[in-house]
């Protein structure tokens, strides 16, 4: 099957046309032309290491993240593109010991493919974090491999750990943002809650950004379309994946210069219609504010459609 089937990773004729859908040069079904100023990259870009006939190894975790760089960086030449560490990405699946560490510097020298990226390098040395930062808005990367219960190097985010690094870090990006009027954004691979992060991480982590000032998080890992809400913190956004789980989907959020959510909208494939045609056909699935039916996806809208 040219793209694969559910539950098998992402196999190179779907990345390749689902970055010719994302960059204009194949069209979408309704002929919509994508204006992608940033893309966020939530993690794993290697396969999951589930054949006991080919095992993982560092090598071959070294050269997709580069492979994938690559491609993302020829497909969207002028766009800005920020990844995020996920589990997959690890040389040992879940488990990063604090940096700086060969894994970070490897994965820091496939992303330093990226136009920009050798910008981040002392805190993506230090723990897969950085900020990226326009005229009015902060979008923070985090590495969330610190704060989930399966990287058991560590049992908590207590003092000289890299979760308490990266907290502390977090920390001075928000009150450096508010002192400067400005909007943050954060991103990683696996949302926070309680099934996965550890409890202090997790609490910390909520007393860190339980500020109006933070307007969204975007999270992957999942697979799935989700979104967490909580009058503490701003609305976690779950997005779904190329990895044909379920169906191949992507989403472009509508941000304004003041670093507001006004909008997204989601694109998803048909795997087996698509394997039918011989090309992989994105059609819009939903736009948020008109499912949700609210005026745009600020925390406070979420949390009262949520409730
Ligand atoms: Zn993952």
């Amino acid at each position: 099957m040219k793209y694969g089937y559910h539950y098998c990773d992402t196999n190179i004729n779907l990345l390749h046309d689902t970055l010719n859908a994302l960059n204009g040069s194949s069209n979408l079904v309704n002929q919509t032309k994508l204006d992608i100023d940033l893309l966020v990259v939530t993690g794993d870009t290697v396969r999951h290491n589930s054949d006991p006939n080919i095992p993982l190894t560092v090598d071959e975790i070294l050269q997709t993240s580069q492979f994938v760089m690559r491609k993302l960086k020829e497909s969207l030449p002028k766009s800005i593109i920020l990844p995020a560490v996920g589990n997959n990405d690890l040389f040992i699946h879940d488990i990063l010991d604090k940096g700086p560490n060969a894994n970070l510097k490897g994965l820091y020298e496939s992303y330093e493919l990226l136009t920009g990226f050798s910008d981040y390098k002392d805190t993506f040395l230090k723990g897969g974090y950085y900020t990226y930062q326009t005229k009015n808005m902060n979008l923070i990367v985090l590495n969330t491999n610190y704060f989930v219960l399966a990287n058991s190097i560590h049992a908590d985010c207590g003092r000289g750990t890299p979760g308490h690094h990266q907290l502390t870090y977090l920390k001075d990006q928000i009150a450096s943002a508010k002192s400067r009027h400005q909007a943050v954004f954060i991103a990683g691979h696996h949302s926070a809650s309680k099934y996965v992060w550890k409890i202090d991480c997790l609490e910390k982590f909520k007393e860190t950004v339980n500020s109006t000032i933070v307007s969204g998080m975007l999270f992957g890992h999942a697979h799935t379309d989700r979104f967490l809400s909580s009058k503490k913190m701003a609305t976690q956004f779950l997005n779904p994946s190329i990895l044909p789980q379920h169906q191949p989907a992507f989403r472009i959020y509508d941000i304004d210069v003041k670093g507001h959510i006004k909008n997204y909208i989601q694109y998803c494939a048909n795997l087996e219609e698509s394997n039918q045609l011989g090309i992989v056909k994105y059609k819009t699935q939903y736009s948020a504010i008109d499912y949700f039916e609210i005026p745009d996806l600020s925390r406070k809208h979420m949390h009262q459609w949520n409730n």
